[in-house]
């Protein structure tokens, strides 16, 4: 499982940054996603399926 983000999509909401902060993080100048983990472990797909589902301009998918 890979995990994409789009950063010229996202807004800064940061949900997904709440979903998983192992997986993704905010930069400190504009808010916007800063992926830590790009290929999150099994254990975290639930919570990733969460994130692409919550994150309100869709820039963010995963990938097998
Ligand atoms: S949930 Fe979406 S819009 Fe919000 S910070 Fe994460 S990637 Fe950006």
């Amino acid at each position: 499982m890979r995990v994409v983000v789009d950063r010229t999509r996202c807004i800064g909401s940061g949900q997904c940054v709440m979903t998983d902060p192992e997986v993704f993080d905010q930069d400190e100048d504009e808010g916007l996603v800063v992926l830590r983990t790009p290929e999150p472990p099994e254990s975290a797909r639930e919570r990733m399926r969460a994130a692409v589902a919550l994150c309100p301009s869709a820039a963010i998918r995963l990938e097998e």
